[in-house]
């Protein structure tokens, strides 16, 4: 994907809450890694897991959702 394009976009993906160990949905945005010169996802800050309620700030990105 384009990093170019697609910095700063958001979307759905599946992130892992590192907590209760489970993947879940929640918003990820696109974020250029200039080291790599690649793209890519990240949580977006300030959401909850939805099956602990901790917050999804620790958790990391296993893929898109479909
Ligand atoms: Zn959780």
């Amino acid at each position: 994907m384009p990093a170019t394009v697609l910095e700063g976009v958001k979307s759905f993906g599946k992130v892992y809450c590192t907590l209760c160990t489970r993947t879940v949905d929640a918003e990820v945005m696109v974020q250029a890694n200039m080291v790599y010169r690649k793209a890519n996802l990240r949580v977006v800050s300030g959401q909850k897991c939805p099956r602990c309620s901790s917050s999804l700030d620790a958790a990391f990105v296993v893929g898109p959702s479909n």
